[in-house]
């Protein structure tokens, strides 16, 4: 058994293993993203003292196995929380879309500090001023970044032209796609983008902490047609990169529907 001693991290989904058990998804400076098991973690939260859900920052003392692709999460101690967040469902929603987008996009096993980071400087910005569509839009550029398919917004996707008269944006290609190239741009997740929408999203891309990104949620500069085509721009590159539906946008959506505004 290799003992890491105790690490920082977060805790990204749970999934029930067997009748007593936790398998986790944790994202930690130190390790990346990696998949520890609780044992008796669904009937002892007391060992792991509520550190196995979202919205806790904790230290997780980790073991592992020779060879074994998983971990062992002996123990865990919450080292800050943001639980009051937990009563926003719309908080909730952004800060479960974000942990399933680390989850499935970032690399296993590789030391990535500025993923933990991310997490919690959403969590912070949640916990400050309630959901802002342009810090989530901030996190999600980043997070597309650290996976390595930072969204091209300043030049075509497809063949690096940089004075950029954008036609559509392809999910598959890349980001933005000038119009040249936009006639072999097909395939379903194909968009049309106008110069505001990509305006915005380069406003987002640019902020310093994603915390900063909120004044562009109430910004003159752009309309709430452009603010939409750039999140649902942003959100068809992440499904299309994630491979599979994303359950934390299945769940905005029938927040939007049911009349909040995520
Ligand atoms: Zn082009």
């Amino acid at each position: 058994m290799t003992i890491s001693g105790a690490v920082l991290g977060v805790v990204l989904r749970t999934t029930p293993l067997r009748e007593s058990d936790l398998l986790g998804g944790q994202q930690h400076a130190e390790h990346g993203r990696i998949t520890a098991v609780a044992r008796g973690g669904r009937k002892s939260q007391r060992r792991f003292a509520g550190a196995l859900q979202l919205l806790v920052l904790g230290r997780y003392q980790l073991g592992r196995p020779p060879r074994g692709e998983l971990w062992n999460l002996e123990s865990a101690d919450i080292v800050r929380d943001w639980h009051p967040i937990a009563s926003d469902v719309v908080a909730v929603a952004h800060a479960s879309y974000i942990a399933e987008l680390a989850g499935a996009l970032l690399p296993t096993e590789t030391p990535e500090p500025h993923a933990l980071e991310l997490v919690v400087a959403l969590w912070d910005a949640l916990a400050a001023g309630g959901p802002s569509p342009a810090v989530l839009r901030t996190i999600e550029i980043a997070l597309l970044d650290l996976a390595g398919h930072r969204p091209a917004l300043d030049a075509c996707a497809a063949c690096g032209r940089s004075e950029l008269d954008a036609a559509v944006f392809d999910p598959i290609r890349g980001g933005a796609i000038c119009r040249t190239c936009a006639a072999i741009s097909r395939n379903a997740g194909v968009r049309p983008i106008d110069a505001g929408a990509l305006a915005y999203l380069r406003a987002a891309a640019a902020v310093e902490a994603p915390g900063d990104a909120r004044p562009l949620d109430s910004d003159p500069r752009f309309t709430p047609g452009e603010r939409t085509a750039a999140r649902e721009a942003l959100v068809a590159m992440a499904q299309h990169l994630v491979g599979k539906p994303l359950k934390s946008l299945e769940y905005i959506a029938k927040l939007a529907s049911a009349g909040r505004k995520p």
